[in-house]
């Protein structure tokens, strides 16, 4: 697939490396499982959403913008790597934060992401859980135009065609490096929130015919809204890249058994493979996303869904800001 002729600016540190945990693999007693560090992309402490930005912000430079808009919750890692790569190539950026999880917890509130969005000095405002967000941004972009501004928006976690080519350039990078060390990968496994990344991993992977199936976790939603989400923007997709039709419904597979209470409220499971992955590999996970998606895989092997002689590819999402925003939960 010929990414090359769309806009794009290259900040992200690529290729992220792909590794071996022979502890955490040991110790299950399962597959091996192997870590794709995309928590390494190197803008202002990394994450999945680098990848989207290089693109969203290319096509935002092509559209002569001078301000950026985006949206989150609260602990969003998709603003605070907006904010950053405003902050660097000088465009303004605003951004929304809802009051998702209703946490009230002062380290929840200003510290982790927060802290950094104010680092960048991004323009904040704060708006309660359930505000319709997307009516949000077109409110802001109105009132940036009246007074003479150009508004790009971004949505929600970077989650359009354009944001996707991010994570449509993963797959192929990762298929080229398991190419070139002669490793066969039997599973692809990452958390899915805002859809960009598995839409645009299933569009890579199966654009490419690689025939490596890939499983998202989720973090917010159940398994069959999740999976329709994820779809939608398979299509969208691959409808921009001129490959409609290359990717069959059934190669779209979430499971939904790893969110509990709700978006950015902890489990059990997420705390342990919090702890887990720090204590055996020296590797942050984060407590909304990578914690949620590792606790998923981590119940999977104990359960025996991979088998002993299979490839487990765990793609790491980023996210580790977060921890510091939960820190009553995770030092308690
Ligand atoms: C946004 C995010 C995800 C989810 O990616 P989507 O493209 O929104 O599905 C996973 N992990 C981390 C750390 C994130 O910030």
């Amino acid at each position: 697939m010929h990414i090359s002729r769309f806009p794009r600016l290259h900040f992200a540190h690529l290729p992220t490396p792909i590794e071996p945990l022979e502890n955490l693999s040991k110790l299950l007693g399962g597959p091996q499982i192997y870590i794709k560090r995309d928590d390494c992309t190197g803008l202002a402490t990394g994450g999945n959403k680098t990848r989207k930005l290089e693109f969203l912000i290319g096509e935002a430079l092509q559209k002569n913008a001078d301000t950026v808009i985006t949206q989150g919750a609260t602990q969003s890692n998709h603003v605070r790597q907006t904010a950053a790569i405003c902050a660097r190539i000088g465009l303004r950026c605003e951004i929304i934060l809802e009051h998702r999880t209703g946490s009230e917890d002062p380290e929840y509130l200003e510290n982790g992401n927060v802290l950094l969005d104010r680092l960048f000095g991004a323009s904040i405002k704060t708006v309660p859980a359930g505000t319709d967000m997307d009516a949000a941004l077109e409110e802001s972009a109105e009132e940036i135009q009246k007074n003479g501004g150009i508004p790009y928006i971004i949505p929600g976690g970077g989650s359009n065609p354009t944001g996707a080519l991010g994570y449509v350039n993963c797959a192929m990078e990762l298929v080229g490096q398991l190419n070139d060390r002669g490793l066969k990968a039997d599973h692809l496994v990452t958390a899915t929130g805002s859809a960009g990344t598995q839409a645009g991993l299933v569009s890579g992977m199966e654009g490419t015919r690689s025939g490596i199936p890939v499983l998202g976790i989720c973090v917010g939603v159940e398994k069959k809204a999740q999976e329709e989400k994820v779809f939608d923007l398979v299509q969208r997709t691959t409808e921009f890249l001129e490959i409609s039709g290359s990717v069959n419904r059934d190669a779209v597979v979430a499971n939904g058994d790893y969110v509990g209470p709700g978006y950015g409220k902890p489990t059990e499971g997420m705390i342990e493979a919090v702890q887990l992955l720090a204590r055996e590999e020296g590797i942050l996970l984060d407590p909304v996303y990578s914690g949620k998606g590792m606790a998923g895989l981590i119940d999977l092997v104990r359960k025996g869904h991979f088998s002993k002689g299979e490839n487990v590819v765990f793609l790491h999402t980023g996210g580790s800001a977060a921890l510091f925003a939960y820190r009553n939960i995770l030092a308690a």
